[in-house]
């Protein structure tokens, strides 16, 4: 193995490493650890050797369908040993923006059973009469297949009544427009709050997912540190754009679904890139860049 710094045991890096100011790592999932359901390679390495040498770490992610507990299973499988406390996903971060707001609040959902299980766990009312929402939460409808699912036939009209009828608060998980599956692109998110926006209007009061700094401020929160002392690690625009908006290093990985070429051609400039998230910790790696 070619660490570049081989007592990591001690510390993740060495004193003069341009990463050593970092005392936190906000990591994306999808593209930075995994791809769908493929490890990327080394990346619970890479996790494992940053914990131990004293750094923190902790995910997020915009998935809206699935729960905390949900995720930790996952991360079992893929080998990073994490508790509820180390995931911010958007389901997670939306219940408690909204809790935080309105404690208790009476909210008409569409969305996921693991958005529904997170809403519940922050102590909200799910409510069946859009008539006396005083929030609409809106995740993905769509199963992985890009159908709506059974259990959202109906919400996209209740959530319409929510907001039109009862003045509901608008409040969206995550922005993504669509989602790339295995046989082309499926809707995401966005294609709800896009229908609702239209109908109504107007657009959502909030939307808790990157590249908005609402859910990169409860992972700073968790990690009880500033965004300035802190990097954030993903294969998007809006991963780099979330941390940018808190201050933050901005780590790219290729591994991912962005090109770097394609990053560029969008104006964003990350502090540094990797080909993959063990290349972080060997940043004497090709293909390693310090803007
Ligand atoms: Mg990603």
């Amino acid at each position: 193995m070619s660490n570049y710094y081989p007592d990591a045991a001690q510390q993740a890096y060495p004193p003069e490493h341009p990463l050593n100011k970092c005392k936190g790592f906000v990591f994306d999932v999808d593209g930075v650890l995994v791809r769908g359901e493929e490890i990327i390679p080394r990346s619970p390495e890479a996790i494992e050797r940053l914990r131990r040498g004293g750094k923190k770490v902790i995910f997020i992610s915009n998935n809206s369908t699935k729960s905390r507990e949900e995720y930790i299973a996952k991360f079992t499988r893929i080998g990073i040993p994490v508790t509820a406390d180390d995931l911010v996903l958007s389901t997670y971060a939306t219940a408690r923006y909204v809790a935080n707001e309105k404690p208790g609040a009476k909210v008409y959902m569409v969305g996921a059973p693991g958005l529904k299980r997170e809403l519940e766990l922050a102590g909200l009312e799910l409510v069946d009469d859009p008539l006396v929402a005083e929030y609409a939460v809106v995740g993905s409808a769509f199963n992985g297949k890009g159908q709506i699912t059974p259990e959202n036939g109906e919400r996209i009209t209740g959530a319409l009544r929510a907001l039109y009828h009862a003045g509901a608060k608008f409040v969206a998980t995550n922005p993504d427009r669509i989602f790339p599956a295995k046989d082309g692109v499926i809707p995401g998110t966005g294609a709800v709050i896009g229908a609702l926006s239209y109908m109504v209007d107007r657009q959502p009061d909030a939307i808790i997912g990157k590249p908005s700094p609402y859910i990169v401020k409860i992972a700073l929160s968790r990690l009880g540190l500033s965004g300035s002392e802190c990097a954030i690690v993903g294969d998007m625009d809006t991963d780099m754009l979330a941390g940018q908006g808190m201050d933050m290093t901005t780590i790219f990985v290729r591994s991912g679904a962005m090109s770097e070429e394609k990053l560029r051609s969008l104006g964003v400039s990350p502090s540094f890139v990797f080909n993959s998230v063990i290349d972080i910790l060997e940043l004497k790696s090709k293909g390693a860049k310090e803007q």
